[in-house]
């Protein structure tokens, strides 16, 4: 064969991984946005709560809208038997080890510095005022996601029935500087609600919330799609772990389109990791085989700032079924 003809070969081998990479659009609505306006034009504010620091209505309204929307998602949890659960915000950087996130996604974490409690540190801190030059590194991180501490939670016993928690946590991660913006905050809310048991029970799990919250999305009136999707790795010799997430559809998104489209980013994940975590973790069934697990993500501020953006930031005129779907009518 020519050189040429290796070189197409090569290139059309290129484009057959890239295409089957890209997102696989799963399910797709459009209900009634087609002649919707924003509100604000112009306006970009923020899900950061200082972006409703002017004291008007709108903070309290926004501050309503967040526990109205988790509330709704924790009665869902409730009805599924899920356990409630409260977890710290500092993570120890062994469990953050044992999932797999320091070698994976060391540029994320947001690491715990603290002062030793030593006279003479104290006295040169007391004396300078220099902090960073007299601190030292905890054994903790900031927690970039709520479902790692339930598998330490869970970790070594064995279930002899499958095991839902749920809870709401603030995340922290050192986001890449070009990808803050579209609502990707350093610190933000997620509501997980975390799957343990067979494989069989995950993914009918998994799908039970795939629906339900698809209708829930519906229901409120937003438009999107959910699609496969993988994790954001930063290193090339991850894109392998990228093409199985995507083939083996282990992550899904729901991403939501405001401002008729223009802004699009997903507000929830649902992830079936199989035995990545239970394994390392010795979470088993009677046999003593890791059981299988997922997680349901959603990024709490992302759905307050969609329904700020397309309802307005006025309760008064909202629509009042949607009203009586967030209860404040
Ligand atoms: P994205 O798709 O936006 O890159 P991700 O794939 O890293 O996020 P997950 O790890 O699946 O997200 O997190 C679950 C949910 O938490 C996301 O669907 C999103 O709603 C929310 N979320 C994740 N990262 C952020 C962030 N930096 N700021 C605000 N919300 C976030
Ligand atoms: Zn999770
Ligand atoms: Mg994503």
């Amino acid at each position: 064969r020519s050189q040429i003809e290796d070189t197409v070969l090569l290139l059309m081998e290129q484009e057959r991984t890239i295409r089957t990479l890209k997102s696989r659009v799963i399910r797709n609505v459009s209900t009634n946005d087609d002649n919707y306006k924003s509100p604000f034009p112009g306006a970009s504010y923020h899900p950061d709560w200082s972006f409703a620091s002017d004291g008007s209505v709108r903070r309290d309204f926004a501050v309503m809208l967040y526990q109205s929307i988790d509330g709704i998602l924790s009665n869902l949890a409730m009805e599924r038997h899920a356990k409630y659960r409260k977890y710290p915000s500092m993570i120890p950087l062994k469990t953050l080890d044992k999932c797999g996130y320091v070698t994976t996604f060391p540029q994320n974490i947001y690491l715990v510095s603290e002062i030793p409690h030593q006279s003479d540190i104290l006295q040169k801190i007391k004396k300078t005022g220099d902090v960073e030059s007299n601190l030292r590194q905890s054994q903790y991180a900031l927690s970039p996601a709520v479902c790692f501490h339930c598998y330490e939670e869970l970790a070594g016993q064995t279930l002899e029935h499958p095991v839902i928690l749920t809870a709401l946590g603030t995340c922290y991660r050192h986001e890449a500087t070009w990808r803050l913006g579209n609502q990707r905050l350093n610190e933000f809310s997620m509501r997980e609600v975390v799957l343990i048991g067979t494989p069989d029970f995950v993914e009918s799990e998994r799908n039970w919330w795939v629906d339900c919250i698809w209708k829930l999305f519906g229901d409120l009136g937003l438009t999107g799609r959910i699609e496969t999707a993988n994790d954001p790795f930063y290193f090339s010799d991850d894109a392998a772990k990228a093409q199985h997430q995507q083939m083996a559809n282990m992550k899904y998104e729901l991403v939501v389109e405001v401002d008729g489209g223009t802004q699009t980013f997903s507000i929830a994940s649902f992830n079936n990791i199989r035995e990545a975590l239970c394994k390392p973790f010795r979470i088993t069934d009677a046999a003593d085989k890791p059981l299988h697990s997922g997680c349901i993500a959603f990024g709490i501020d992302r759905w307050v700032f969609s329904l700020l953006k397309k309802y307005g930031e006025d309760p008064g005129k909202w629509q009042p079924h949607i009203a009586e779907m967030m209860r404040f009518s």
